[in-house]
């Protein structure tokens, strides 16, 4: 293999950027994807430090037709060569969301953003997946149905949850090809997202993230993991 191709998506703050820094630092050529490119700044800065090493694209995995759009797109930067990795990182949490009072538009924006966007990119750009290749859908423990006993966060839980369902149903219509499909939990991290008060910073998450994804195999395709690699409860 001559260099490992890798494509994530919410790449311009958060988890999704640390993925890019560790990513880039082992040597990997990354299409990292953002919303807003014009405005990743801190992804612009790395474009400039890696020539030819960092691609960004802009992408907003709301919109379902934006997908097909990047699938298009890759050959400009690929050429003929195929994808090893697939990270579906970008994800929408919604706040303060209180039972009778939860608001249909959440409910779409995390159905839209956290599920349906990461199936309909794996969808669009799975004849661009190398045999072998691996996707890794970054979900929560929240969309862990089995661990759910109180009513917290609904869109997101909800959305999560359908986003396990893609893994498995990914990892199902994949398995031929031999790419491994998984859902990966982050743990509680330092983000936006997260909170200051979370527990991992974003370099030891991503750090134990890359080490579960370079350790997949087919064994353990459709499988619920955390970024230390222990299995969760769907
Ligand atoms: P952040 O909120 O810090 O960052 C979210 C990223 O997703 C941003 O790049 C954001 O882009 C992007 N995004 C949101 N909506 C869209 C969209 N419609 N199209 C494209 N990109 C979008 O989150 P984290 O970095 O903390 O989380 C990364 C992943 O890990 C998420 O899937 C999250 O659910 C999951 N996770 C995080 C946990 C944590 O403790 N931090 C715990 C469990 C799971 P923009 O800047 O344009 O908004």
């Amino acid at each position: 293999m001559s260099r490992r191709n890798v494509l994530i998506t919410g790449a311009n703050r958060g988890i999704g950027l640390e993925y890019v820094r560790q990513l880039l630092a082992r040597g990997d050529h990354v299409i990292a994807t953002a919303r807003h490119p014009a405005q990743a700044h801190d992804l612009n800065r790395l474009v400039a430090e890696h020539p030819g090493r960092l691609h960004v694209f802009p992408l907003d995995v709301m919109d379902p037709k934006a997908e097909a759009e990047v699938a298009r797109e890759l050959p400009l930067v690929l050429g003929d060569e195929p994808l090893h990795l697939l990270i579906n990182n970008a994800g929408l949490l919604h706040s303060g969301e209180r039972f009778g009072h939860v608001p249909a538009a959440n409910l779409e924006d995390s159905f839209r953003t956290n599920a349906m966007g990461p199936f309909l990119l794996a969808q669009a750009i799975e004849p661009r997946l190398a045999d072998g290749a691996k996707v890794a859908n970054m979900t929560s423990q929240l969309g862990s149905i089995a661990n759910t006993t109180r009513f917290g966060t609904p869109t997101y839980a909800i959305g999560k949850a359908a986003l396990n369902m893609v893994t498995r149903l990914l990892a199902a219509a994949l398995a031929d090809r031999r790419i491994a499909v998984v859902s990966l939990h982050p743990g509680w991290v330092q983000t936006d997202m997260g909170g200051a008060q979370a527990p991992l910073a974003p370099q030891q998450s991503v750090a134990g993230l890359l080490r579960v994804i370079d350790g997949l195999d087919m064994a353990r395709s459709g499988s619920f993991l955390d970024w230390q690699g222990e299995t969760l409860p769907w």
